[in-house]
């Protein structure tokens, strides 16, 4: 196998991982970025909080390069990149506020139920389902670590890359939804539920198979059966999650309802 990942040795270097500056202490004279260490779970919650700014210009451009080419994005972002690429929980952030936008100007396409009691119910299921993107993030980490966790990366550096994904799925699913916000009819809305978690799925399956080939440079002759079996993987997990998540929501529902 091609080693390919990145390697403790790569970081050991005196060129700025952003710039390849030659550096001359512990900031790049060059862009400013900090000598970049390897990222494992410390710095993970260290440099979040440390670069949390959220309406930055690079934040914002990294936001719609995500669409495109999140596993490069990823990849440049775990072998040093930091300061050109937004944190993934910044990046997730920015993703899930925008979408909590969106989310919140569909909310008049409540239906109009029978009793209080129904229109209770269904305002509690709506206000959990509006979290199942989540499991995006779950199915494309277990999914990458089962097929590519002997390519050198650590636990944290493919959550990274999960991280990135998500933030992609959320602009997915914000376009998803944009239709319904501009003409939500009853038919419209009909349609939207029945068929979106299957077109869905599978957009997201390609998307993740893109950013994949991205970040682990997989070569498609040799190594495509990878990439498949990646995707099969995440969108079996995906949807049984998606199952799953639906029943322990009525589950909930139902007893914070008292029955
Ligand atoms: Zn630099």
């Amino acid at each position: 196998m091609i080693p390919t990942s990145s390697t403790d040795a790569l970081f050991e270097t005196a060129h700025c991982l952003n710039c390849q500056a030659v550096l001359s202490g512990p900031f790049c004279a060059h862009c400013g970025q900090k000598k970049a260490a390897r990222i494992g779970g410390r710095t993970v919650r260290k440099e979040a909080w440390e670069r949390f700014r959220w309406f930055e210009w690079t934040t914002l451009r990294g936001a719609l390069r995500v669409l495109l080419q999140p596993g490069t994005m990823a990849r440049e972002y775990v072998l040093g990149r930091r300061k050109d690429h937004p944190h993934p929980l910044t990046l997730l952030c920015l993703a899930i506020g925008l979408l909590l936008i969106v989310l919140g100007h569909t909310d008049y396409l409540r239906p109009t139920l029978p009793s209080e009691e129904a229109q209770r119910m269904y305002a509690l299921v709506t206000a959990y389902s509006k979290w199942s993107f989540s499991l995006g993030a779950v199915a494309a980490l277990a999914s990458m670590w089962i097929v590519f966790r002997r390519r050198g990366y650590n636990a944290a550096e493919l959550l990274a890359l999960a991280l990135y994904c998500q933030a992609m799925f959320i602009a997915l699913q914000m376009l998803n939804q944009l239709p319904l916000v501009l003409a939500g009819t009853p038919a419209l809305l009909q349609w939207h539920k029945a068929w979106s978690p299957w077109y869905m799925t599978a957009l997201q399956t390609a998307m993740l198979m893109v950013a994949l080939r991205q970040f682990f440079q997989v070569d498609l002759p040799q190594e495509g059966w990878r990439l498949l079996v990646a995707g099969g993987l995440f969108a079996a997990l995906k949807w049984q999650a998606t199952h799953w998540y639906a029943r322990g929501v009525v589950e909930l529902v139902l007893w914070q309802m008292g029955r």
